[in-house]
């Protein structure tokens, strides 16, 4: 028997469900049955791989109300479970469309040498581990095991312990689109996790940076790949130019758009000074009219804090910022309702990179804003931070938005926008400095990457002679 982990309520703090945690010799033998069940897998055609995924996509609809009142609890959200769950589905019949195209077709002569010609052949790992977080618990545990089932790999996946209820629903989609032989999920925590990377054949991890290195560490170890997607600290700078209404209106969605518990969501605002106290003034309005989804769940923008611990990073960031000298102009407090733990959008004033609040990610609906003269200025406060997940920039003139973007040591810059990854999914991206390792989740390397080239090289001439290599003779040209 596995050890009990209890499960917390984020909407009530209770603690009403727990979880058996996988121990070391149920994860190593769920992981030889998958083994095994991926040589039957690899051999069917993409088409069939496809048909079933389809299904896949059927049995999630079918299993609909199961799974959303599940990750309902888990995430105390509703609308966004809605969202979770119809991207998920779209993602499958999207991937599914786009895998012909990205695979290797046909033969190319060589350059070098004209008689010899190659092709790719493309050889999906055996086993992918994929470690998911709580914050988009089914979006995150999904968006890698979606293209790898597709190219050909089993999945074994360990979802986060604190997130952990919408598992069993989804394990009956999985089965009823007879995907159990290939498709594992296993329960547990960073133990679970531990035991998972030292299984598999790769892993697609979500998480934090500590985790991160952790799990890069592991797999370093063993010699297999580690696609990282980890925490941001995410930049907007906003230019004296810009369209106000559109860059609060956008500043303020993407700092708190799921109580800012996302890896994209905009952590640090940089106003140029000729806007700034109007802006300071305007964001300050539209984060007063947002309201808690308290005590009613169907009305209202900000949901619970989901993890408990987070409310202890959000307070301790708020109080070191104030106790340096920032100015609380909205929320700024934790409060507890019925249990719960929330947070409302807390605008911070007079800010500075000794705190907190600039330097490690907060993960809450935060909003610090600061002051700038000169757009190098912007850039050099944007670039000061260990992380490199995403940006954003604001601007009337477009053509040098996009000229600060080429600046800004990121992976994905949204322009007049924020938080656009988090949207849109055709974009190659990869995460830069701390924020992660590996190639792109999103666009066509997000269905590449689970891939090992195979060459194929054929001679179509007369294969060279030992004689060719003889220390006697001419030098070739
Ligand atoms: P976390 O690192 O605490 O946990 C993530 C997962 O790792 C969980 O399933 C956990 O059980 C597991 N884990 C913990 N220790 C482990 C270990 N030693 N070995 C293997 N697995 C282990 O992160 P979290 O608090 O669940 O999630 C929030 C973090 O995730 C934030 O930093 C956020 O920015 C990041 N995140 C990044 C992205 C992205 O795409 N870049 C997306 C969402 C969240």
């Amino acid at each position: 028997m596995g050890r009990k982990l209890d499960v917390r309520n984020p909407r009530n703090g209770m603690i009403d469900a727990t979880i058996d945690a996988a121990d070391e010799s149920g994860i190593a033998s769920a992981v030889e049955r998958l083994r095994r069940a991926q040589l039957e897998w690899v051999r069917l055609d993409l088409t069939d791989r496809s048909r079933r995924l389809e299904a896949l996509a059927d049995t999630l609809h079918q299993s609909r109300a199961d799974i959303l009142s599940a990750l309902k609890i888990d995430t105390g959200r509703l609308r966004i479970a809605e969202m979770e769950l119809a991207g998920v589905i779209a993602s499958i019949r999207g991937w599914v469309q786009q895998a012909p195209d990205l695979l290797p077709h046909g033969w190319t002569q060589g350059r070098s040498n004209l008689a010899i010609r190659h092709t790719a052949s493309f050889v999906p790992y055996p086993v992918v581990g994929v470690i998911s977080p709580w914050n988009f618990p089914l979006t995150l545990s999904m968006i890698d095991t979606i293209p790898a089932l597709l190219a050909g790999c089993a999945i074994l996946l360990k979802p986060s312990e604190v997130t952990p209820r919408f598992v069993t629903p989804l394990e009956t989609a999985i089965k009823s689109a007879g995907l159990s032989d290939v498709f594992a999920i296993v329960q547990g925590d960073g133990e679970t996790g531990s035991a998972l990377v030292a299984h598999v054949d790769a892993v697609c991890f979500t998480g934090s940076v500590a985790t991160g290195r952790k799990v890069a560490a592991g797999c370093a170890a063993r010699l297999i790949p580690a696609f990282l997607e980890l925490g941001g600290k995410d930049p907007l700078i906003v230019l004296s130019d810009a369209d106000i209404e559109h860059a609060t209106d956008a500043a303020l969605r993407g700092s708190i758009l799921a109580t800012g518990q996302a890896c994209q969501s905009i952590e640090r605002i940089y106003v140029q000074r000729p806007l700034y106290d109007q802006f300071v003034s305007r964001l300050c309005e539209k984060a007063d009219a947002v309201r808690l989804t308290w005590p009613d769940p169907n009305d209202g923008e900000i949901g619970p804090i989901i993890f408990d611990k987070q409310a202890e990073t959000l307070t301790a960031h708020i109080e070191d910022a104030r106790d340096n000298g920032a100015r609380i102009l909205t929320g700024g407090r934790v409060e507890n309702h019925g249990g719960g733990l929330w947070l409302r959008p807390t605008v911070l004033a007079d800010v500075t990179h000794n705190m907190l609040v600039m330097r490690d990610e907060t993960f809450g609906p935060v909003m610090p804003v600061m002051a700038f003269e000169t757009e190098d200025e912007a850039i050099a406060l944007a670039n000061d931070s260990e992380y490199g997940l995403s940006a954003a920039v604001f601007s009337g003139n477009l053509a040098n938005a996009e000229e600060i973007a080429s600046k800004l040591d990121v992976g994905a810059v949204s322009l007049n926008d924020t938080s656009l990854t988090g949207v849109f999914f055709e974009a190659e991206k990869q995460s830069f400095k701390s924020s992660g390792l590996g190639a792109s989740r999103m666009g066509a390397s997000g269905f590449q990457r689970f891939f090992r080239r195979k060459a194929i090289i054929a001679q179509t001439a007369a294969p060279a002679s030992i004689r060719s290599f003889s220390e006697t003779g001419d030098s070739p040209a």
